[in-house]
């Protein structure tokens, strides 16, 4: 019997999906296949969910226009899980089902030449022989075939990516295909090309800047099985592999596996769903693991595996602490030529350095001259007029905003008081860039951040610079922190290690830690390095706990302060953001949120308590690009529970007034 109905979830911001009428000529579909339906007065893209005998009452049905035979039907276990993301996250399926299919038609890929995305070596680089630590990993990764999580904990230059390449060649020798998810930031020439050396012909890579030509022939490379390994950002997820065996996911504890914006998934989590679905196994790598994920281990979800040892028994870089309260009351005393914010003992280090002819990097988490500019006579400090934030100096001659790029230029006089000149306040990398050019002029400095790298190309070049050390000094922002490798680096400086320590953010001191211990690790590869830390407070405890490369303690104390204040990875949290054009209106749909949360909180009460309604507030970053923002937070010891209770609040939207927005982040981790 011909089925009477389809339920097909269509790719619009709507909340379920839609039923529509068999098509004319009476074609019969599948769960997975792509339709183009009529919505409205348009076409639209949709992924036919189900067949059903039943109409939904009093609607007049429309016909599904015809199969979209181009795209591949969508294999069941990713369709349950888009569907288990949907319902989740409380997003709309059909957008998911949308991020499946690559740009432009498979056309484009047949016109194109060869791929310039991956380097395609003729001949394989042998494997170097394995570490007994990667040896006992590798032994136990393959007693666990299944569906598992492993986390392997391995310090920096541990060779991790080594065990990786080896799962991998197991993966193809199966004839089967691999996933390897990397934060996009990492997804260099110099990771690349090793996976292309080791799998020559194999690799496929995904991320955000190719061209929509390339993705898609990478996209097809992967899904026809002519390539079998697919190093990705977090997008590359949502590629639906024909044989996948294996996922890998490097640098486990990146915030930025969370998307932030529409579909706002962790691709973390997400992986882990998928695997459990494909029955297969997945590995997790970190030399600082995620507190979630860290918890997971205690209580036995995960299987942990830890090397310990750098590859060769290089030594962990020596990390020494500067007190810059003590500095300053030195200076005080005995003036100093050098710049405020450069110690004598971090100074002295990088004279030495430079006169071995080895290279140096010295890390500052906040980009521009100075952090802001203030007149000395009133007090004013300039402010963006569309985001609740201090404007930043670049340039010495232009203030600039770093959420919304507002820019303008620094005026003479105070534009307050009209008494006295803007004076810079606080540090940036640029103002260190020139500072160090002034102290040694004859060496070649580039400094990597978002004003000096925006693209990709431009930071491919910055790295090979380093490589081939036409650079002695890498001044930079947390971009220089991830996962870069190189050999000849024996000198960190983190010039303020206190930038993060305050975000209004429950993660700020695991985010410290993370951050102080991988840039650490980007010293001394190959021989010993040094780490120099400049601090107003050597006693917090990302600091103390990095000293000992004591990630355990550092975990045991955050876990034991998360738990008794009832925060992830204990309880679940759900942020919803009220967004407005107007004060008011923000304010009142705040208010109105917060009274219908607590009515669905007594009738929730009834299947057991717990659920915490916190707010509204002000978002700590109130006005941000002339929106007016509020938060309201709501935790839960049971995700489950919080899921229900996000998607009763959120079902009926016809109350909140126009020109605002409400928006629900599951397990968030932006706070601002
Ligand atoms: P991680 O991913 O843990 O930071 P890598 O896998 O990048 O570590 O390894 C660090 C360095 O050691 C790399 O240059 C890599 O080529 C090298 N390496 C890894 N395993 C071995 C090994 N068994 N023998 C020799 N060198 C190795
Ligand atoms: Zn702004």
């Amino acid at each position: 019997m011909n089925p009477s109905f389809y339920v097909v979830a269509v790719d619009s911001p709507l909340k379920e999906a839609l039923t529509y009428l068999p098509p004319e000529d009476g074609r019969v579909f599948e769960r997975g296949q792509s339709v183009r339906v009529p919505l409205g007065s348009r076409k639209a893209y949709g992924v036919v969910m189900r067949q059903t005998q039943e109409a939904p009452p009093a609607v007049k049905l429309k016909a599904i226009l015809e199969r979209e035979d181009e795209r591949p039907t969508i294999p069941e276990p990713y369709m349950d899980w888009l569907e288990w993301l949907a319902q989740y996250y409380v997003f709309p399926a059909g957008m998911i089902m949308e991020t499946v299919f690559p740009p432009l038609g498979k056309e484009s890929t047949r016109t194109s030449r060869k791929s310039p995305v991956v380097k395609d070596y003729e001949t394989r680089s042998e494997p170097p022989p394995l570490t007994e630590e990667q040896r006992n990993v590798l032994r136990q990764l393959k007693e666990a075939p299944d569906f598992n999580v492993h986390l392997l904990f391995g310090v920096t230059g541990s060779g991790k990516t080594e065990v990786y390449m080896h799962l991998l060649e197991e993966v193809l020798a199966r004839g089967k295909q691999g996933l390897v998810l990397v934060p996009e930031i990492s997804l260099t020439p110099q990771l690349i090309d090793r996976f292309s050396k080791r799998f020559p012909g194999q690799v496929a890579v995904l991320h955000s800047h190719l061209t929509a030509r390339e993705k898609t022939t990478q996209w097809w490379n992967m899904v026809d099985g002519k390539r079998k390994i697919l190093i990705g950002a977090r997008s590359a997820l949502f590629c639906p592999l024909p044989d996948l065996d294996l996922i890998v996911l490097d640098e486990e504890h990146e915030p930025s596996y969370k998307q932030d914006e529409q579909l706002k998934y962790h691709a973390r989590d997400a992986a882990i769903m998928l695997a459990k679905r494909l029955n297969i196994p997945i590995v997790l790598g970190s030399a600082t693991p995620s507190l979630e994920s860290w918890n997971n281990v205690q209580t036995g979800k995960y299987q942990l595996h830890e090397m310990t040892q750098r590859v060769n028994a290089r030594a962990m870089p020596a990390i020494e602490v500067v007190d810059l309260r003590e500095l300053h009351r030195q200076r005080k005393d005995t003036p100093s030529s050098l710049p405020f914010w450069l110690s004598d003992r971090l100074h002295e280090e990088l004279v030495q350095i430079f006169d071995k002819k080895e290279q140096a990097a010295l890390f500052l988490n906040r980009r521009g001259v100075a952090q802001t500019a203030q007149c000395h006579a009133c007090g004013y400090v300039a402010e963006c007029p569309n985001c609740s934030v201090s404007l930043t100096v670049h340039a010495t001659s232009h203030l600039v905003c770093h959420y919304c790029d507002y820019s303008e230029r620094l005026t003479e006089m105070c534009p307050d008081c009209k008494e006295s000149p803007l004076e810079p306040l606080g540090l940036g990398t640029e103002r260190v860039e020139k500072d160090m050019a002034t102290l040694f002029p004859d060496i070649r400095i580039a400094r990597a951040d978002r004003d000096e790298v925006q693209s990709r190309d431009q930071l491919e070049k910055l790295v090979e610079d380093v490589e081939t050390r036409n650079i002695d000094l890498l001044v930079g922002t947390q971009m220089i922190a991830k996962g870069l490798d190189f050999p000849h680096l024996n000198l960190v400086g983190l010039v303020l290690a206190d930038v993060g320590f305050h975000w209004p953010d429950f993660r700020a001191s695991e985010r410290s830690f993370q951050l102080l211990t991988q840039v650490s690790g980007r010293s001394g590869r190959q021989s010993a390095g040094k780490v120099v830390i400049q601090t107003y407070d050597p006693e917090h405890a990302s600091i103390r706990h990095t000293l000992g490369a004591d990630f355990q303690g550092f975990a045991k104390a955050e876990l034991e302060e998360r738990s008794g204040l009832f925060y992830p990875p204990f309880w679940r949290m759900a942020m919803l953001r009220i967004q407005s054009n107007s004060k008011e209106r923000g304010e009142r749909t705040a208010d109105l949120l917060v009274q219908r949360a607590h009515v669905l909180q007594r009738s929730f009460a009834a299947y057991g308590d717990g659920i915490h309604v916190l707010g509204p507030a002000e978002a700590p970053l109130f006005k941000l690009r002339n929106k007016f923002r509020y938060q309201v937070m709501l935790k839960c010891d049971s995700p489950a529970r919080l899921n229900a209770f996000c998607r009763q609040l959120l079902a009926d939207d016809s109350w909140i007034e126009t020109g605002t927005k409400v928006q629900v982040d599951i397990d968030p981790f932006q706070m601002l």
